[in-house]
């Protein structure tokens, strides 16, 4: 099995005035997170475990803060850039995975409709997203929302076709027959096997 994995950060902090974008939706709170774009943490922690994954750069490599494009722009926007990049290497994934740290709102209520949201977003099965959140205990951050993301990849199996046929041509001899046999089968042209070799030249010491 091809698999890889990419890990995501992001922070925000509470601005009064903003609407609280977290996971796609919007949610019930005096205060929003401040950014360039919607300043949706989650989103953009997955974003970027999902180039980390294929190693295809982050967020703000594709989406400079300075420009005015993405000045309040839906997140999701930069989640199906990376499900894009994703896809071009060729990869899907099989399940995210995400740690919310913030002091208020409380996740939990929400949470399940957060994942629905994240799951269409990311066009994978509900079960495939995880949602946790906590406090940031200790750490005197009350004012900012964080959030880390996991995400496993992997590699997008070929059409069975193609996997069969790689999995018969194995060494030169074997794709020339391959090819004989395509060319006799399309053409009517006779198959000119070579002499096979009475022994195998790399078991002489
Ligand atoms: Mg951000």
């Amino acid at each position: 099995m091809d698999i890889r994995i990419g890990f995501g950060f992001d922070s925000h902090a509470f601005e009064p005035g903003v609407p609280l974008r977290i996971g796609g939706l919007t949610l019930h709170h005096p205060e929003g997170l401040a950014g360039h774009s919607d300043g949706d943490v989650l989103l953009h922690a997955i974003t970027d475990a999902l180039l980390g994954a294929v190693a295809a750069g982050d967020i703000g490599s594709f989406f400079p803060p300075g420009d005015p494009r993405w000045k309040d722009a839906d997140s999701a926007i930069f989640l199906n850039l990376a499900l894009e990049e994703l896809q071009n290497a060729g990869y899907r994934i099989v399940n995210v995975d995400t740690t919310l740290i913030l002091a208020a709102p409380k996740i939990g209520p929400v949470a399940g409709e957060m994942r629905a949201r994240v799951a269409d977003l990311l066009g994978v099965d509900i079960d495939q997203i995880g949602i946790k959140a906590k406090t940031p205990e200790g750490l005197n951050l009350d004012h900012i929302a964080q959030c880390h993301a996991v995400a496993l990849v992997e590699r997008v199996p070929e059409p069975d076709e193609l996997k069969s046929m790689s999995a018969v041509i194995e060494n030169q001899r074997q794709l020339e027959d391959v090819v004989e046999d395509l060319l006799s089968s399309v053409h009517g042209v006779p198959k000119k096997r070579a002499i096979a070799p009475v022994y195998d030249t790399e078991d002489i010491t």
